[in-house]
């Protein structure tokens, strides 16, 4: 399947890690990325939905992710977080659950790679895109452009065809597709899909 959606067009796999605590599903751990690390050159773009990141980051890392993702309503200190992230040497990215506003990030933005605006609310996939998280993708990107960096924004959940000109207008530059993709027979025209539905809002590259 990961060769699959590389041949097919994706540009980086995102990898759902859960652990039935921070959210209700489990999903798998870093030995199964290590299985798969080898199928495709892609990043691997993991998305720790896991309590306590701070302890595991490190066998995500080692296991093959080229950025990890930690969730800021999942560690106390997500300043230390950040760093313990930052210190293994891949891409550091911080996500925010649909209602976690955005000045949590305010005092570590200048330290991120990636920051991550879940469009559902995480442990399930198949759920339908909040619309209500357009706003907050543009003052994101607000934030972002007025301070001069250069982040990723990756919006994650219901993201289709129908919903990713919206994300893509509002600032979202990063895509995070599942059953849009897993759930139909052509990979490659679901990707393809996935493209043209971003570029025809803004006429912007993409990532999916
Ligand atoms: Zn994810």
């Amino acid at each position: 399947e990961v060769q699959d959606i590389a041949d097919g067009g994706a540009d980086w796999i995102h990898l759902d890690v859960m652990d039935a605590h921070f959210v209700p599903n489990l999903t798998f751990g870093p030995p199964v990325i290590k299985a798969i690390r080898g199928a495709t050159d892609r990043p691997f773009d993991t998305h720790l939905m896991i309590e306590n990141p701070d302890r595991w980051v490190e066998s995500y890392r080692e296991a093959g992710s080229d950025a990890i993702t930690i969730h800021a309503e999942a560690t106390r200190h997500l300043h230390r977080s950040v760093q313990v992230v930052r210190d293994t040497g891949a891409r550091v990215g911080v996500s925010l659950n649909p209602h976690t506003p955005l000045s949590v990030l305010e005092y570590v933005l200048d330290e991120l790679d990636l920051v991550l605006l879940m469009t559902v609310n995480p442990g399930f996939g198949g759920q339908s895109f909040i619309h209500s998280v357009l706003p907050k993708i543009a003052q994101l990107k607000s934030m972002i452009d007025a301070r001069g960096l250069s982040i990723d924004i990756q919006v994650d959940g219901g993201v289709k065809p129908t919903t990713i000109g919206a994300a893509a207008l509002a600032g979202a530059n990063v895509f995070v597709a599942g059953s849009a993709v897993f759930g139909t027979d052509n990979y490659a025209q679901a990707i393809s899909d996935l493209r043209a539905g971003a570029r025809a809002a803004t006429g912007m590259p993409t990532a999916v």
